[in-house]
């Protein structure tokens, strides 16, 4: 791994504004994305984890520049690519990819998989239909699928397959990074691993970085390398994939690790229940964001929020717990 991060997400706020009354004026932002910093390296898999509604995908489409950030800096390569638009973006567009939850909704229903296959080649403008037509076939051959799938259409197959053709689309212009949003939730558990093990081989044939967002921490365990936990907006604990794991130091973040499920039936696991639901981000609690929610809260907490700090080598956590 290179010493310079790939991505580098500085300061990052997507704030959307909410439109209210007769007049539709703008009163309230939904905070979405509010502060965040992180960084990914080359052949690194970075594992974005939170509950629905924290901005983990909100977070994914800013930096593939489905969105265009209220304010921070995204830079790809040392480049800050924050404000580039229309052709200026085209290059980036190659080398920063996105692999979707659903599928079926990210594949035109009404196209072949050879089409759908081929068509970011013609966006990009490159190579003829003869070279195009092999290149999707050494594509469906990389993601396990036959030959003869150019000419069928995306309900003909599994969600597993779909899934499939999503990641074969989004490695066919040799991409750098891949935001993977959820790329296996919708998935049942047999299909979920066989498609982890497609990543991760793909990472390895291919030295891609991965920013893997996800809102279960099991799923992501065996392919991160690093992990940053989400709440309402803002990253609460980083770290080392398995310190996380081990040692675990933000109230959120043990109650995530109590929730995984432990196969041995004879291990006795204390679970940590947090109680409620994520607060809006259009009116975030005062203070610490998870205070209404932590069992540990203290006074101070609900009217000062915490910094993220730095409590052991590369370990961030944002809580005033002495840690
Ligand atoms: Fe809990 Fe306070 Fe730490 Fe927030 S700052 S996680 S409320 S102990």
């Amino acid at each position: 791994m290179s010493d310079k991060p790939i991505l580098e997400v500085r300061d990052l706020k997507m704030h959307f504004p909410v439109k209210e009354g007769i007049l539709l004026r703008t009163n309230k932002f939904n905070k979405a994305v509010d502060g965040i910093s992180l960084t990914i390296h080359r052949g690194e898999t970075l594992g974005l984890v939170g509950e629905s509604g924290c901005g983990k995908s909100t977070l994914g489409r800013c930096i593939t520049r489905l969105y265009q950030p209220t304010s921070g800096s995204i830079y790809f390569e040392g480049q800050d690519i924050t404000h580039l638009k229309g052709n200026a973006l085209l290059p980036f567009r190659k080398d920063i990819q996105m692999i979707f939850q659903d599928p079926m909704e990210s594949l035109n229903a009404r196209h072949t998989v050879g089409d759908i296959l081929e068509e970011p080649f013609i966006v990009q403008k490159i190579g003829d239909r003869i070279s195009r037509k092999k290149q999707v076939l050494k594509l469906l051959d990389t993601v396990g699928l036959p030959a003869r799938s150019t000419s069928r259409y995306p309900f003909e197959f599994s969600g597993g397959q779909r899934q499939r053709i999503g990641i074969a689309r989004s490695i066919a212009l040799n991409p750098k990074l891949v935001i993977c949003d959820e790329p296996v939730s919708a998935l049942d558990v047999s299909i979920q691993s066989q498609i982890l093990n497609l990543l991760i081989d793909l990472q390895k044939e291919f030295n891609l970085s991965y920013l893997f967002i996800a809102h279960d921490l099991a799923v992501v365990k065996h392919i991160s390398d690093r992990i940053a936990i989400m709440y309402l907006g803002k990253v609460v604990e980083s770290a080392a994939g398995e310190t996380i794991y081990r040692k675990p130091l933000h109230p959120y973040t043990r109650s995530l690790i109590s929730a995984i499920p432990v196969p041995d039936p004879h291990r006795k696991v204390k679970r940590q229940v947090i109680s409620g639901d994520v607060p809006s981000p259009i009116d975030p609690p005062s203070g610490c964001p998870f205070h209404p929610r932590c069992p540990q809260v203290m006074d101070r907490c609900k009217h000062e929020p915490p910094q993220l700090r730095s409590v052991a080598d590369k370990h961030l956590v944002s809580c005033h717990l002495d840690l």
